[in-house]
């Protein structure tokens, strides 16, 4: 469905104190409930720092209060990044897909010898970086499944005949093919080391882990996350800290619809702020919505609708402030792109011409030029970005072997 303000969901304006003229002339005070909402949207607008009480009660936000949210949390985008909003021209690249984990909403994974099971050898790296390239990308998306080498004797050997010992290392190597292709790589191959992403810094613009849950709850008996140890939420929080300390511009996420609470929402999202607080590196919070396919064990599970994902949407806005770039995946709610960018959104993430969302296959990507028809009739201008957004193009963040390839690519981005 897609959402309408003719609907009516424009909240009511409450206000705390309305003078009734009476008929003989009198005037009395009549009390009107200022809704708790519009106060929590008064003092994000003023600057101040939301707590997990205002979190939730933004992310439960009653329907007579969404025009508000939206608004409020429109308005904060608005100051802090204008009416552009940016997407990323990639190429992805499922480096493996075999996994050693097993989410229970997840198509991407597959074990050795199952139907489309498939590790990219490297001239398949270099061809598609190739063509990607020719194509107008700037970004090599190496998105792969978490640590097969722990599970997977065939492809240990697969591993030993690359000459490399692990995953990692072969990522390493499927950066340096993407770079000699000119592509910028980003990867985000699960959970990485400290070392790991140390050795993945000269070779990538930034990196990314969605920090999809805090819940430890998901990992319990019957949870999405049961039987997959790399969902772990304690380890996930120390690898989005460890590339703070690193100095890596880091992509950072939830999702939403795997079964978690509200509450368990708003921790998530507070527990990104906290980290980010800390480092200054989360360049990108993605929303993503949960979607059921056919063929995983949570076929009949609900889909988060529209409305809870824009009350989401502008709650991390709310948030997370002004600065932050905050991104809802386009293909996974292609008739919301209005309501998302009233919910105060500022980015569409990766968009590929080449290859498709191995992670959501049943969900082409937007058409460029009709993205950028349906912005603009919203009255926003789509711009390309890199895969490390501009605030991010420093000595800071950027390591010199591969600062001077983001710089020259960046002047051709914003001269474009
Ligand atoms: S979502 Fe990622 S970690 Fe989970 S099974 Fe799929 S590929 Fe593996």
């Amino acid at each position: 469905m897609q959402f309408s303000f003719a609907t009516g969901l424009r909240g009511i304006i409450c206000v705390a104190y309305n003078p009734i003229r009476m008929a003989s002339g009198t005037t009395i005070a009549a009390s009107v409930a200022r809704s708790p909402i519009r106060d929590i949207l008064d003092r994000a607008l003023a600057g101040a720092r939301l707590t997990e009480a205002d979190t939730i009660a933004l992310i439960e936000c009653p329907e007579a209060d969404l025009g508000d949210l939206l608004d409020a949390a429109a308005q904060l985008r608005d100051r802090g990044k204008g009416r552009d909003v940016t997407y990323s021209r990639k190429v992805f690249l499922p480096v493996t897909n075999l996994c050693r984990d097993r989410c229970t909403y997840c198509t991407f994974r597959k074990d050795p010898g199952d139907p489309g099971a498939w590790t990219m050898m490297p001239d398949e790296i270099s061809t598609w970086s190739k063509r990607g390239a020719e194509l107008g990308c700037k970004e090599a998306l190496m998105c792969l499944g978490d640590k097969p080498e722990v599970a997977f004797k065939e492809y240990r050997e697969t591993l030993n005949q690359l000459g490399v010992r692990s995953t990692i290392e072969y990522v390493g190597r499927a950066c340096e093919l993407a770079i000699d292709e000119g592509l910028l790589p980003h990867t985000n191959a699960g959970l990485m080391t400290r070392d790991e992403m140390a050795m993945l810094r000269p070779l990538n613009a930034s990196m990314g882990l969605m920090l999809e849950n805090v819940s430890p709850r998901l990992r319990a008996s019957g949870g999405v996350h049961q039987w997959a140890p790399d969902k772990e939420p304690r380890l996930r929080i120390k690898m989005t800290e460890e590339a703070g300390a690193l100095k890596i511009p880091f992509t950072s996420g939830i999702l939403i619809g795997i079964g978690e609470n509200i509450v368990e929402r708003a921790e998530s999202l507070l527990a990104i702020r906290d980290i980010h607080e800390r480092h200054g590196h989360i360049q990108e919070v993605i929303i993503q919505n949960f979607r059921a396919k056919p063929e995983i064990p949570m076929a009949n599970a609900p889909e988060p609708d529209e409305i809870d994902m824009a009350r989401t949407l502008a709650t991390a806005r709310l948030l997370l402030g002004a600065k932050m770039n905050v991104q809802a995946p386009p293909n996974l709610s292609p008739n919301q792109i209005e309501l998302f960018l009233h919910a105060g959104i500022n980015d569409w993430g990766g968009i590929s011409p080449l290859s498709k969302d191995y992670v959501n296959p049943e969900s082409p990507w937007p058409h460029l030029e009709r993205l950028a028809e349906r912005c603009d009739r919203s009255g926003f201008r789509l711009r390309e970005r890199l895969a490390i957004y501009p605030e991010y193009i420093s000595d800071e963040w950027l390591d010199p072997a591969i600062a001077p390839r983001v710089r020259a690519m960046q002047a051709r981005v914003s001269g474009g």
